[in-house]
């Protein structure tokens, strides 16, 4: 034994340094599951550990789940089975004990099946309200502690943009409307709203961090309130934060939009796209969701917004095949697809959910006929989405970059314009006006020339020469 100053010397370590711990990250389901994802991505990153895909060996898989839907659910479950398979191999496959992996089961399957879900040993079950600790959870159960999580919904680091250029906020959780088909107060809770002072803080930290697209994001955020600030007011505050970033709001329900939020789509930063849930054009139907407004004011918003912008970009959500759906009534909503020329429609085959109220509804649409109608809205919002795209040809948009791939002798640039629309570039050094190629994360200006193919063809664009 050596000895330094009457100490004894430490043996230096020869042992390679262990390597980080592994981790894989599997998500479903609405933008505030993929914000939650980012966040905490970041924080076991900054923590050390090594982020890796969901296919292949982690010392932790955490499934982030969603409910939905019944499909949203069976897909929960199938993460959730190949996480644990991967573990229970690596247990088989003889790896010592400390190394064979643990499962992190969150999201809203979760809260929708408590009773049928347990940790143990290897599996480790939060429920959403807990879903903020998990770093702190893993950590401890990797030590052998039991801890018992503190903090609120909001306690998430800002997402470094890890999976995502764009770097989403969280303003709001939870929901009191209980429309009668949706299962999400029943597993995020009633409605709560961040204080605006931690939202302004964690935007200038985002753009600070180098953020140029800020997407708010919620479960529904126009019922937002901090004292007397309502949704409009903590839109203006973001705005009014110094930094060259632009803003998006992720999907809002229609109701409770005041003058003030119209008015904010004139601000240089205000990205010119909502995803505005509609459901269904038909009063009747609307009124059995128990939606918190008619038709005919949705329409109204949508026709205020394309007043002030023509090319705003309004995407939605419809709903087929809801209890006592008529043809008549479907015909409506088709109708309303192709007059209001939606950018996007996300469809939906009405989804029994237990515990809503529209499971007890008479008028029961058979699984044949909501599949049908959900393959006609998606079929004609196909057509209307390259009518809408078609309008920017010839215009200027301001890209962000958001991938460059190397394809042969040129680089393509790939991202959304500010009508959050996707747009292709081409850049040639031999014959771009500009000598270096547009970096990811960077605003470029570009032409739109011309529209691909497909059900979601993408503008084709070029390097404005005032790039
Ligand atoms: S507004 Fe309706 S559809 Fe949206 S989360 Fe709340 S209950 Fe669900």
């Amino acid at each position: 034994m050596a000895f330094d100053n009457g100490l004894p010397t430490k043996k230096p370590d020869t042992r390679p340094p262990s390597p980080a711990p592994r981790i894989a990250f599997s998500t479903l389901g609405c933008k505030l599951n993929l914000y939650e994802t980012d966040a905490l991505a970041t924080r076991f990153q900054d923590a050390g550990y090594e982020l890796v895909p969901s296919d292949e060996p982690a010392d932790v898989y955490v499934v982030n789940s969603c409910t939905v839907t019944n499909r949203a659910d069976r897909k929960s479950r199938n993460l959730l089975n190949r996480a644990e398979r991967r573990v229970s191999n690596a247990y088989a496959a003889g790896t010592p004990s400390d190394q064979h992996g643990l499962v992190v089961l969150t999201g809203c399957y979760v809260d929708s099946h408590k009773d049928a879900l347990e940790s143990d040993s290897h599996t480790l079950v939060v429920p959403n309200e807990h879903k903020h600790a998990i770093f702190d959870l893993v950590e401890a159960h990797r030590h052998g502690e039991v801890i018992v999580p503190t903090g609120s919904v909001f306690d998430f680091p800002v997402p470094s943009r890890v999976f995502h250029t764009r770097t989403m906020i969280k303003v709001q959780d939870g929901c009191d409307n209980y429309c009668t088909f949706c299962i999400i107060p029943f597993v995020r809770g009633r409605a709560i709203s961040r204080p605006t002072v931690e939202v302004i803080e964690a935007v200038r930290e985002a753009v600070d961090g180098g953020a140029r697209e800020l997407v708010l994001t919620g479960v529904n955020m126009s019922r937002y309130r901090d004292g007397n600030v309502r949704f409009s007011g903590l839109v203006q505050r973001v705005l009014d934060v110094d930094g060259d970033f632009r803003l998006r709001i992720s999907s809002l329900e229609p109701d409770q939009l005041d003058d003030l939020f119209m008015d904010l789509f004139d601000h240089p930063k205000m990205s010119p796209h909502l995803h505005l849930c509609a459901q269904s054009a038909s009063e009747r139907i609307l009124l059995a969701m128990r939606r918190q407004y008619t038709f005919s004011e949705y329409r109204a918003v949508a026709e205020k917004l394309r007043a002030r912008k023509p090319n705003f970009n309004l995407t939605t959500d419809i709903i087929v095949g809801f209890p006592g759906e008529t043809d008549e009534e479907f015909g409506e909503t088709l109708r309303a697809v192709d007059e209001l020329e939606f950018g996007h429609v996300h469809t939906f085959p009405y989804s029994e959910r237990d515990g809503t109220r529209a499971v007890r509804m008479p008028g029961r649409i058979p699984e044949r006929i909501r599949t049908e109608r959900a393959a006609e809205v998606r079929e004609l919002s196909t057509t209307v989405k390259k009518r809408y795209r078609r309008r920017f040809i010839g215009t200027t948009q301001r890209l962000l970059v958001e991938r460059v791939e190397e394809n042969e002798d040129r680089l393509v640039l790939r991202g959304f314009g500010e009508h959050y629309v996707p747009i292709r570039v081409e850049y040639s050094p031999t014959t771009a006006s500009v000598p270096r190629p547009p970096a990811q994360n960077e605003f470029v200006d570009v032409q739109i020339a011309g529209i691909g193919d497909g059900t979601d063809p993408v503008l084709q664009a070029q390097l404005s020469s005032s790039h």
